[in-house]
């Protein structure tokens, strides 16, 4: 009931959202409802018209009210929305708007979506939903038609729930605890990752799907991972590790600019990359560098070598990506289908 009542409430906004004016609104819930007609009076009770006839008469005219050929999807969605996306997931929302409409924006709640640059017509957006989001997220997409009227259409994707591995550790005090120097750095080397997620680079550098930073048969693990380190919890493990040997080459798994470069407490040797659009992926605990900051690199071009750099047990690669600020699994980018 509920359910039925939503759904023919939000059918009804997005018509009107669609622009679907007014007339047309009324004439085809009353069509609906069969309300045109006399009290009393039925389809079937009609002597003299055949019903045929009458419902194809009606259908004509709906069509040809002004405004009703603008509800055909003016966004030109290319597959489907997700209705449902586990945390740390990624999803692409590909779009060839139609030639009357302009300004196309989205937003993910209260966040902007940020789209390509058109390209053989066609804008994406890549979105992020971060490893600890929960709840719903509404996604909304907005247009203007030339006559200055706004066209939006509006889903919501639930965050499906995923279990993350907690892992418990009971450590002397000393390797936990950081002295006034140490903390002062660790917190400067934050504040530079943070501002650069924050930072989005309006052209688009990938293209097409990401390839795996190291041997794709290798799989990575401890993504959303929570340590509870004497009694404290940490914040999750934002990205995945490959415990690849030691010098392993790691690639570039698209084209990006090297957005960072340098030796970090936790991270040890650590490298950014940008791809544009806001999408970033990280390799920390390097051996050695092999591309410098400000230097653009494309796809499968060696960017460096596995190590155990920082605060690492033992070799490995630590890949993570951040797309406009979230959290997001590096498998569930690999995976993702992008022509
Ligand atoms: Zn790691």
């Amino acid at each position: 009931m509920r359910g039925n009542l939503a759904s023919r409430s939000s059918r009804r906004d997005r018509d009107e959202l669609l622009g679907i004016t007014d007339h047309a609104w009324l004439l085809r819930s009353e069509l609906l409802q069969k309300r045109f007609l006399p009290a009393r009076m039925t389809l079937g009770s009609l002597p003299r018209i055949p019903r045929s006839i009458l419902v194809t008469f009606l259908v004509l005219i709906l069509i040809a009210t002004p405004g009703f050929a603008d509800s055909a999807d003016p966004f030109g969605i290319q597959g489907r929305v997700p209705r449902a996306v586990p945390q740390g997931g990624v999803f692409v929302v590909t779009l060839k708007p139609a030639a009357w409409i302009e300004g196309v924006r989205g937003t993910l709640d209260a966040q902007p979506l940020i789209f390509s640059p058109p390209e053989q017509d066609l804008v994406q957006a890549l979105i992020g939903i971060d490893l600890e989001a929960a709840g719903r997220r509404r996604l909304r997409l907005e247009a203007n038609d030339r006559h200055g009227r706004i066209h939006a259409r509006e889903w919501s994707i639930q965050v499906k729930r995923r279990r993350f591995a907690v892992q418990r550790l009971t450590l002397p005090r000393h390797q936990v605890e950081l002295d006034p120097e140490t903390l002062t750095r660790v917190s400067e080397e934050a504040e530079r990752l943070r501002e650069l997620w924050k930072t989005v680079t309006p052209q688009r550098f990938w293209k097409g799907a990401f390839l795996s930073p190291v041997p794709a048969a290798m799989v990575p693990e401890g993504f959303g991972l929570r340590r509870i380190i004497n009694d404290q919890p940490r914040s999750p493990h934002s990205g995945a590790d490959y415990k690849a040997p030691l010098g392993s080459v790691v690639r570039a798994p698209n084209v990006g600019r090297v957005a960072l470069g340098e030796e970090q407490f936790f991270g040890g040797r650590a490298l950014v990359l940008d791809h544009g659009l806001g999408l970033y992926t990280v390799y920390f605990h390097l051996q050695g560098f092999l591309v410098k900051p400000g230097e653009m690199v494309q796809k499968g071009q060696e960017i460096g070598r596995v190590g155990a750099t920082g605060r690492a047990t033992g070799p490995h690669l630590h890949f993570g990506v951040r797309l406009n600020g979230a959290r997001v699994d590096p498998s569930a980018l690999l995976r993702l289908p992008l022509p």
